[in-house]
């Protein structure tokens, strides 16, 4: 799959011309990471945030969600929960927080540790290496920091250093992670404003040129609460990405292709655009996890990164069992243990 290829399947008309790609990145799928589809009970630990993205719900200056931060023992309970709903994985996100800090949130992994045999995945966004390397030591498993687009430009653009700080290079943080022995994961957003499906190209090359061991991509879904989704941004003259579901479930399928051993979650961004149908979609182009809610429901719907998240009202038990249900509709089987990313296994 060079890029001239990823291009055409990229521009190429929606309807039955795209199905031979669904149907590759599901024969890959099974072929590589077999038909387990993995669950991960997600935390949405905190959505307080000292960064200003211009796409992101939870950024610094929207004064219109009240902010949270969960305590230890409400991430023990969800903890407690995973174990008990057979989840082999609890992953911690939320928002660049200092409340976080690197003895918090390395408590918090022995805590967990010492009681469960469950892997932890952090998605807490761009910190210290040192920071990294104490939440690696203390037990983390696993870090996901989607770099969002490959386009440096843009990517400054809607994801505004900190002040005074030069422009981020997830890339190179993501190098980091690795050395740091992380199983790592990334991915895009797509339609983001100003994105080309050459942007978009790229981004699925580097997917492979990075070696991720986990790769999670969805739609752009517009806040009405950031510039981003206030309309602020002109993409005149521009070749502009859908944030389709259509095009999602295409990037994913190329996500499948070019990174054959990598997990790979049908996201929480699917099912919010499409609530009947988006997660099972998901798993039918390439995806092999899905990540039921574990939130405490009180704090769900604060934790809004983008309008009418799916799953913001239901109850953990509600989640995990959609997930079940969706599971055995596709006649596929829940993951047992685990579920590290063959890929990261190979390399190991
Ligand atoms: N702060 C961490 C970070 O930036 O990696 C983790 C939390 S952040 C909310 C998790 C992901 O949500 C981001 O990587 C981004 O891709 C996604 N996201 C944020 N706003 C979004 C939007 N409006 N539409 C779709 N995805 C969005």
């Amino acid at each position: 799959m060079n890029y001239q290829d990823i291009i055409r399947w990229l521009k190429c008309p929606p309807g039955p011309e795209v199905y031979p790609l669904r149907d590759r990145a599901d024969q890959i799928r099974q072929q590589y990471v077999g038909d387990a589809v993995h669950l991960r009970g997600l935390v949405e630990l905190s959505n307080i945030c000292s960064r200003n993205c211009l796409y992101c719900g939870i950024r610094r200056d929207n004064q219109a969600i009240t902010r949270y931060r969960l305590t230890a023992d409400e991430v023990l309970d969800c903890a407690r929960k995973a174990v008990d709903f057979g989840f082999g994985t609890l992953v911690l996100q939320g928002g660049e927080d200092p409340g976080l800090s690197k003895d918090f949130i390395g408590e918090l992994i022995s805590l967990i540790k010492s009681e469960t045999n469950l892997a932890v995945t952090l998605s807490l966004g761009e910190r210290k290496v040192d920071e990294w390397a104490a939440w690696r030591e203390a037990g983390a498993d696993r870090y996901l920091l989607r770099f969002e687009t490959s386009n440096s430009q843009l990517f400054n653009y809607i994801h505004p250093p900190r002040d005074g700080h030069a422009p981020c290079d997830r890339i190179s943080m993501l190098k980091t992670l690795q050395s740091l022995g992380y199983e790592t994961g990334s991915g895009v957003m797509i339609g983001i404003p100003g994105q080309t499906y050459e942007d978009l190209a790229r981004d699925i090359e580097l997917f492979g040129e990075l070696s991720l061991d986990m790769i999670g991509v969805g739609p752009f879904i517009p806040h009405p609460q950031t510039p981003l989704g206030a309309g602020q941004v002109s993409d005149a003259g521009i070749d502009q990405v859908p944030g389709s579901v259509e095009m999602g479930l295409r990037v994913l399928a190329l996500a499948r292709i070019v990174c054959p051993g990598a997990n790979i979650p049908s996201t929480t961004a699917f099912a919010t655009l499409d609530r009947q149908a988006g997660r099972e979609m998901g798993l039918c182009w390439g995806a092999n996890v899905v990540m039921p809610n574990l939130t405490p429901l009180q704090y769900r719907k604060l934790y809004e990164i983008y309008p009418s998240k799916a799953a913001s009202t239901e109850t953990a038990e509600e989640s995990r069992d959609a997930a079940f249900r969706q599971i055995e509709h596709l006649g596929r089987t829940p993951g047992s243990g685990r579920g590290d990313s063959p890929h990261h296994l190979q390399q190991t």
